[in-house]
């Protein structure tokens, strides 16, 4: 399918919506999700047009896992959960619900990710406090 211009996180990338960011690059950019569904999820993505990793350039791939290491290494250091899960969808048939490639970042175990979470906006000033977080821990590795 055709990548679609107008998709939310298009839009971070052109900068005509906020995030709140937690690292850049020429390539990638990682921020904090919106809905967390956890404290220190944060999202990593491309800033190649592509809607799912299966459509992505091997080169940009490359940089999209590298950064999510990085971040995964950071989310870890900073928001000593048990563990950080990552995962990624691919397609709206398995649950992609904006279509530009991410991977989740999120510091918690399979069992916690299973259990239902609330789908509500985060508070603004505890995303901005974790981030902080984040930051600093990136800084430190
Ligand atoms: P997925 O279901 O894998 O496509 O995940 C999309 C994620 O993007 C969800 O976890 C949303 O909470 C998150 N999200 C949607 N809009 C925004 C936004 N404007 N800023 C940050 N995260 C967002």
């Amino acid at each position: 399918m055709a990548y679609d211009n107008n998709n939310v996180f298009a839009k971070i990338l052109r900068g005509e919506l906020p995030c709140i960011k937690v690292y850049e690059d020429e390539h990638t950019l990682a921020f904090m999700d919106i809905m967390p569904q956890i404290d220190g999820h944060t999202l990593v993505i491309p800033k190649e047009p592509a809607e799912t990793l299966l459509d992505i350039s091997d080169e940009a791939a490359a940089a999209v896992i590298k950064t999510t290491k990085r971040i995964a290494a950071a989310v870890d250091k900073a928001m000593q959960g048990p563990g950080v899960v990552l995962f990624q969808l691919n397609g709206a048939g398995a649950g992609q619900t904006v279509p530009h490639l991410h991977f989740h970042v999120i510091p918690t175990s399979l069992a916690e990710l299973r259990q239902p979470h609330a789908m509500v906006q985060g508070d603004p000033e505890v995303l901005k406090a974790n981030a902080e977080k984040i930051i600093g821990a990136l800084n430190s590795l």
